[in-house]
């Protein structure tokens, strides 16, 4: 009865505070993290030493360029899940080229997995991959389930994405051989700012909004989405997405 509702609502609590802590924890390295390194880069800049060696003084603004690029990523994913809860969040429906949207999104993470001698393979087999999406959303679906099965893999990472088709739509698949993940696990990655933690610390970064953006994406277009994961072996998300819907 009343008991039992209190200890509920005080468990409910204790979960939203650490959520909110887990959050504020990873808003913290994220993003404090990068303007600390960009703010020490341009001071060095200015360091009377530093200036007029061009080899040292290219390194720093690589450095400056590499961290703001990393901040803007963080930031878009911040605001693409914020942006779902508004609630005139409409998507744009028109005419989109699965295969189109995932060789887009190929170029960027083949330089960031290359950077980690890893490497991707596709196979786009889909005979008919023109549906009706969103192409802003689901090329950040794509991007999303790429980063993770580059970010959860260890270094030379081996990812893999194909794509088929069946008579109502389209099916995307991207294979990682990563760390992997326990099945009851798999039952709530999609839920907002879920993370898996090895052991008590996490020590790949996220916010634990990636895969729920994913998810709401996804349901929006009638398609659907999930895992198969084993622990240390890797991972597979299979999306699903319809030719039309409505
Ligand atoms: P984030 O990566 O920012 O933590 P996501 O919502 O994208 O947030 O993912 C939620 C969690 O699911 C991750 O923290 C990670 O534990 C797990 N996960 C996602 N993708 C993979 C993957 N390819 N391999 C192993 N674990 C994954």
């Amino acid at each position: 009865g009343c008991f039992t509702y209190a200890i509920m609502v005080i468990l409910k609590q204790k979960k939203i505070s650490e959520i909110k802590n887990d959050f504020i924890n990873n808003m913290t390295h994220e993003f404090k993290t990068p303007i600390a390194t960009v703010s020490l880069a341009t001071e060095a800049l200015q360091d009377d030493d530093i200036k007029g060696n061009k080899i040292i003084m290219d390194r720093y603004v690589q450095v400056i360029r590499d961290e703001n690029k990393r901040l803007g990523m963080q930031v878009e994913k911040v605001l693409q899940i914020a942006s779902l809860d508004k609630k005139d969040f409409i998507l744009k429906f028109e005419k989109a080229d699965v295969h189109d949207i995932i060789q887009k999104a190929l170029v960027n993470i083949t330089i960031m997995v290359g950077q980690r001698g890893g490497v991707i393979s596709s196979q786009l087999l889909a005979s008919n991959p023109e549906i009706e999406a969103d192409k802003v959303h689901l090329t950040n679906i794509i991007y999303n389930l790429l980063d993770n099965a580059n970010k959860y893999s260890p270094d030379a990472p081996e990812i893999h994405i194909r794509t088929e088709s069946i008579s109502t739509g389209v099916i995307i698949k991207i294979t990682d051989k990563g760390i992997g993940m326990s099945k009851e696990a798999t039952q709530k990655i999609f839920d907002k700012f879920y993370r898996v933690s090895t052991g008590n610390v996490h020590d790949i970064k996220g916010f634990g909004l990636g895969l729920s953006y994913v998810k709401n994406i996804v349901d929006m277009h009638q398609g659907s989405v999930s895992v198969k994961s084993e622990l240390g072996k890797g991972s597979t998300f299979k999306v699903f997405l319809p030719f039309t819907h409505g």
